[in-house]
């Protein structure tokens, strides 16, 4: 196919990709060859210069190129993302809680067959965030493809996120297609409404990874007493109130957010004498919760990210334990925790230990009953075990 732009790997360094992982770091490159530019498709070839696939090209990353293909021969081209993007679809569309909601992740990056690619409906709106140098080369061709496909009202950027920079790519955010946002976007969710501030809220709205999880604290909410920390727009808040919790109290440091979730509660007429609202460091209100003796029958603990990476796992690991133990603490003779952690740098297998840790100095006997994880319009490709960010434990306490 005259391709002249290669990565050669180092000897023995093509076992990742034998796996299909489709991540090349950049130790592993021995050569690259006919000068690529970021983005720019490159084949990949063993140190003995046999194909292995198909790759952009991300210079100024340690993950110096992402693959696209596992196929030497394929063309990389808009044919191709229409295939990928269809798959995606087809996916979601498989779904059996598809008509539950109107909001929903289309693409999810690496899992879903596109590095870097997230793209998040709301209504008729997308959100999309471009976070790899493969992507934004491709940019005008991926957008084209997404309004073709899907047919949003608008599409906005938040490719704002942390990893963008790692990429050596500027912040990006705005509008992509239609008219700008004036107003937050009205999404349902299992009978329920929630306003979404595309431009403005966290990650590209909203928190959609947690649709499974909020319908699990709806089921048992019926006359308990729940307290929601770090609670953003009161995704579980609202739905703790909707399942009949006979009291909700929701803490989080930002007022914008709290506020939000107040305009969630009466967007649903939900009974707003059962819902209270603390602004609050959650380390701190956990302590005066403590103190004043309170109990609860269902804590929930959903953390921003304490560890993107590995390096920050120890320090992230001290803060969950205190939450957990703090959490367990409060909770009544068979209440339970439900607590997540969405770090990258820490894995199931970590977050569990540290809630043992948690419930052995809050002295109590503690068994899990669900696993948590992000809902399936977030798939894991098997051969991308990363692509499983957020885990969870409900956790009973005796
Ligand atoms: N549970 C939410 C998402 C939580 S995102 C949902 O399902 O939608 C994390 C939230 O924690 C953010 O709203 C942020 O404002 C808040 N936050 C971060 N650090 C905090 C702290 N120390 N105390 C209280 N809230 C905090």
């Amino acid at each position: 196919m005259g391709m002249t732009k290669r990565l050669i790997l180092k000897p023995g360094r093509d076992k990742a990709l034998l796996r299909r992982h489709p991540w090349v770091f950049s130790g592993a490159i021995q050569q690259v060859l006919g000068d690529p530019e970021a983005g720019e498709t490159v084949l990949v070839q063993d140190a003995h210069g046999r194909p292995l696939g198909q790759a952009s090209f991300s210079p100024a990353s340690q993950i110096r190129a992402r693959m696209w293909s596992w196929n030497p021969e394929e063309a990389i081209d808009g044919r191709f993302f229409e295939q990928r993007l269809e798959q995606a679809l087809r996916l979601r569309q498989n779904l059996p809680e598809r008509d539950q909601a109107d909001a929903w992740r289309l693409v999810h990056g690496e899992s879903d067959g596109l590095p870097g690619l997230i793209v998040d409906q709301y209504a008729d709106v997308l959100s999309v965030q471009l976070l790899s140098a493969g992507v934004e080369h491709w940019r005008d061709i991926l957008l084209e493809l997404l309004v073709k496909l899907f047919q949003p009202t608008a599409a906005i950027e938040r490719s704002d996120a942390d990893v963008r920079t790692l990429e050596g790519l500027p912040v990006r955010t705005g509008r992509l297609d239609g008219p700008d946002l004036s107003e937050p976007v009205k999404i349902s969710e299992h009978g329920l409404s929630f306003l979404v501030d595309i431009p403005g809220g966290h990650k590209t709205g909203f928190y959609l990874d947690q649709r499974a999880n909020r319908l699990m604290v709806r089921a048992f909410a019926q006359g308990k007493n729940v307290l929601d920390c770090f609670s953003y727009t009161g995704g579980f808040a609202i739905n703790a109130l909707y399942g009949g919790a006979a009291s909700v109290l929701a803490v989080d440091t930002s007022a914008q957010a709290l506020d939000a979730a107040a305009a969630h509660v009466a967007l649903n007429h939900l009974d707003a004498a059962r819902i209270a609202w603390q602004q609050g460091d959650v380390f701190q209100v956990l302590r005066e919760l403590r103190d004043r003796g309170r109990t609860f029958d269902m804590v929930i603990l959903d953390p921003p990210k304490f560890a993107p990476t590995a390096a920050q796992a120890q320090k992230a690991a001290r803060g969950y334990k205190d939450i957990n133990m703090l959490g367990m603490k409060l909770l009544s003779p068979g209440g339970r925790l439900m607590t997540f952690s969405c770090s990258g740098g820490v894995d199931r297998a970590l977050f569990q230990k540290i809630v043992a840790g948690a419930a052995l100095d809050a002295g109590v006997h503690a068994r899990i009953l669900h696993w948590l994880s992000q809902a399936p319009d977030h798939p894991v490709a098997l051969n991308f075990p990363e692509g499983e960010y957020l885990k969870g434990l409900v956790v009973a306490v005796d």
